[in-house]
């Protein structure tokens, strides 16, 4: 899982408080989320612009050995 800030993000802070990992930082004004991440979802459900979205990264395929 991967997640991301989209342009509706305001800066609000709200998601930096209840992040576990302290893994948002505020970058010109607009939340980013950096790899501490540990995908636990908190922040998605604080957000109220909806600005936080993940998205499903695809397995790394092995050569099958
Ligand atoms: S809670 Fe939402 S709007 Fe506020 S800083 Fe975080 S991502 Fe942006
Ligand atoms: S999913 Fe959890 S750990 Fe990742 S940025 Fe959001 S609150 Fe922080």
């Amino acid at each position: 899982m991967q997640y991301f800030i989209t342009e509706r993000c305001t800066g609000c802070e709200t998601c930096i408080d209840v992040c576990p990992t302290d893994a948002i930082r505020i970058e010109k004004g607009r939340a980013e989320i950096t790899i501490e991440c540990v995908d636990c979802g908190a922040c998605i459900r604080v957000c109220s612009e909806g600005a936080i979205k993940m998205q499903m990264v695809p397995p790394v395929l092995s050569d099958g050995k």
